[in-house]
């Protein structure tokens, strides 16, 4: 079923959302885009006639419950952003009532679903090496299933739009859609939208393909650029990694962050690159800081003799100016993590350069897809999300959607 073609008058829906959203120390919201993000599939909903509940997680919270990451606190910019009233249901698991209450047009928003360990269906209090985890864990997958029975006894119809944690295999994420049929249960749109983009990079490859991964780590990037290495015909490597690659070949990096246990994988990656004829582009030269902060002092070096005492934070000009060369004539693109420390102001030339070469590219017919936390915090400090043509509201699970992996989120509505 798609959501387009389901009538959901007189219905009642639960839809699961990505609601985490950032709060400052007041419990005031300081980015919305997760809210805005899920509006067209709720709205949808409302303007049917049909009655909402909302259900999401936020934050950590283990299992536990635990105020910090109530949803109480989003309610009325829910409300707001819905324009109609929100009720609120204290308890995710015992909602039943407010729910049967539910009049067309009316909206439940159910508490943080992680304060139930059930969500999740990780035993808690045991760990994996101890004797009795085989047992813990498969006590809590029962205990999951009926824990997403219940939030699917709240409705008619089940909509998954939680792009964020589609890769995950949760009550409400998966295992709910067990207990409706085919008819319904489907997508929303924030989540067609990303499986479609997703689709796009993976099967219409317009070549060059430029692929551009950043962060402070190789080791938690590893499958996906190994993946990679077969679709792509650049692919940049950049951020923090830059100098396990400059170390693994024999350079001097300073104190520059390093992952000294991945020399081998950095020399790996070289290798498998030029076995697969793809273009590995490293940064040559670096903004360096005599300290992790933005007021430090800085200059220019090759990546691969940085003084001691002295870190590389971003990618230098030489560097942002490769980065552009492969960037701009490519026709397809994808950019996860950024080329420097790009929360200090100072340290920021890099993703830039990336941005800016990704937009050029993007107005010459390039179709470029930004995802991950940090890369779209990126865009969206320089002004350049909307001149990009796909920003991806998830991190793990667009890097695991292009792994070639199937998103338990998505293969529960299928199946
Ligand atoms: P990740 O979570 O692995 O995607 O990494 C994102 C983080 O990498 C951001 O917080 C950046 O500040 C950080 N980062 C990027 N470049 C560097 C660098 N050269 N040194 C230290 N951290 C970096």
């Amino acid at each position: 079923m798609t959501i387009d073609n389901y009538n959901f008058a007189n219905k009642k829906a639960i839809v699961r959302v990505d609601f985490n959203v950032p709060l400052d120390e007041n419990g005031h919201i300081t980015d919305d885009t997760r809210i805005r993000g899920a509006l067209p599939t709720l709205k949808k909903i409302l303007a049917d006639g049909g009655s909402l509940i909302i259900m999401s997680h936020m934050g950590k919270p283990k299992g536990k419950v635990n105020p910090k990451f109530s949803l109480s606190q989003i309610k009325d910019d829910v409300a707001k952003a819905l324009g109609t009233d929100v009720i609120f249901a204290p308890d995710c698991a015992n909602a039943k009532e407010a729910a049967a209450n539910l009049k067309p047009g009316q909206v439940l928003l159910l508490e943080n679903l992680r304060f139930y360990p059930e969500e999740e269906g990780k035993p808690v209090g045991i760990d994996k090496e101890d004797p009795g985890y085989d047992a813990a864990k498969k006590e809590m997958k029962e205990r999951q299933k009926e824990f997403a029975k219940t939030l699917a006894s709240y409705a008619d119809v089940y909509v998954n739009d939680a792009f964020g944690t589609a890769h995950r295999k949760h009550a409400s994420t998966a295992v709910i859609a067990d207990y409706f049929d085919a008819d319904n249960k489907m997508l929303g749109y924030l989540m067609e939208k990303e499986v479609n983009a997703v689709d796009n990079i993976l099967s219409n490859i317009q070549r060059p393909f430029t692929a551009i991964m950043g962060g402070s780590k190789v080791s938690t990037k590893i499958g996906i650029i190994e993946n990679l290495m077969d679709k792509v015909d650049n692919l940049i490597l950049c951020g923090g990694m830059t100098y396990t690659f400059a170390k693994a070949m024999g350079g001097k990096i300073g104190d520059s962050i390093c992952e000294d246990d991945k020399l081998q994988l950095a020399r790996d990656i070289m290798a498998k690159a030029k076995e697969k004829g793809v273009n590995l582009v490293l940064g040559t030269d670096c903004v360096a800081g005599n300290a992790f902060s933005n007021d430090a002092e800085t200059m220019i070096c090759p990546s691969n003799d940085i003084p001691d005492g002295w870190e590389g934070m971003d990618a230098g000009p030489e560097t942002r100016k490769a980065f552009a060369a492969v960037i701009e004539p490519a026709k397809t693109i994808l950019w996860n993590g950024p080329a420097g420390v790009f929360e200090f102001d100072n340290f920021t030339a890099g993703s830039r350069a990336i941005a800016e070469a990704i937009v050029k590219a993007t107005e010459n017919g390039a179709f470029s897809l930004v995802g991950g936390g940090d890369s779209v915090a990126c865009v969206n400090k320089f002004g350049l999300a909307d001149s990009v043509s796909y920003v991806s509201t998830g991190g793990g699970a667009l890097l695991e959607a292009i792994e070639g992996k199937e998103l338990p989120g998505v293969a529960a509505i299928k199946k």
